[in-house]
């Protein structure tokens, strides 16, 4: 199953203007089979994606996480609605996360970074992993370079590995995916499928830049 584990609406998202419909069209267009909405810092509230998900027949499932920002940069969270201290420690995220049975991936690990210092310096990549359940491999944010670097390091420390397309436009929903071996249904078989490991970070090779 193709999941789009990332992607910020104009409904939670100040930054994106990507309107919570055209999400949904544009990652059924791409060919996938479901979408991560993962809005900054806030868990869509269950009524309202309940009503938007009847507004759509059952071709793209919506499911919802969220991106929390932390003292070192965003992290994207799946199986927890509660919200989370603005700026929390990175440890503190991941602790609070798994007690409430939820899990954690670092975000675009190299978007900001520069690659040339992690490439020598390695164990500083892994000691920042730790924390997490995996990390976020493939991002529609990332270069090309930081994405080839993420999925070396994913492929050479065999941990689970994420890709979504961090969509704030039109443009960029559905360029990355994430395959799981199985379906599924809702939020909580998503999380058990993570915690398992049962996925991979891939591109969508139907969707090139600016055709969507
Ligand atoms: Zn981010
Ligand atoms: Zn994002």
């Amino acid at each position: 199953m193709k999941i789009d584990m990332h992607a910020h609406t104009s409904r939670y998202s100040l930054c994106s203007r990507l309107s919570p419909e055209d999400l949904i069209k544009t990652t059924r267009e791409a060919g996938l089979e479901a979408v991560v909405i993962t809005e900054h810092d806030k868990y869509w509230p269950e009524k309202e994606l309940a009503r938007f998900r009847e507004k759509f027949d059952d071709k793209v499932k919506i499911f919802t996480g969220q991106e929390v920002s932390t003292a070192a940069g965003h992290v994207l969270v799946f199986g927890c609605a509660n919200s989370f201290k603005y700026n929390i420690k990175v440890e503190d995220l991941a602790d609070e996360v798994r007690q409430r049975g939820g899990v954690s991936f670092l975000s675009h690990p190299y978007r900001y970074a520069d690659i040339s210092y992690f490439r020598e310096n390695r164990d500083e990549a892994e000691r920042c992993y730790k924390y997490f359940d995996g990390i976020e491999v493939l991002n529609g944010n990332q270069s090309c370079e930081q994405n080839k670097f993420a999925l070396a390091e994913y492929r050479r420390m065999n941990i689970t590995g994420i890709a979504g397309s961090d969509a704030h436009s039109a443009e960029m929903a559905g360029r990355f995916m994430t395959e799981f071996k199985c379906d599924i249904e809702n939020e909580k078989e998503l999380v058990e499928a993570l915690k398992e490991g049962l996925c991979r970070p891939c591109e969508n090779k139907f969707v090139k830049k600016g055709e969507n």
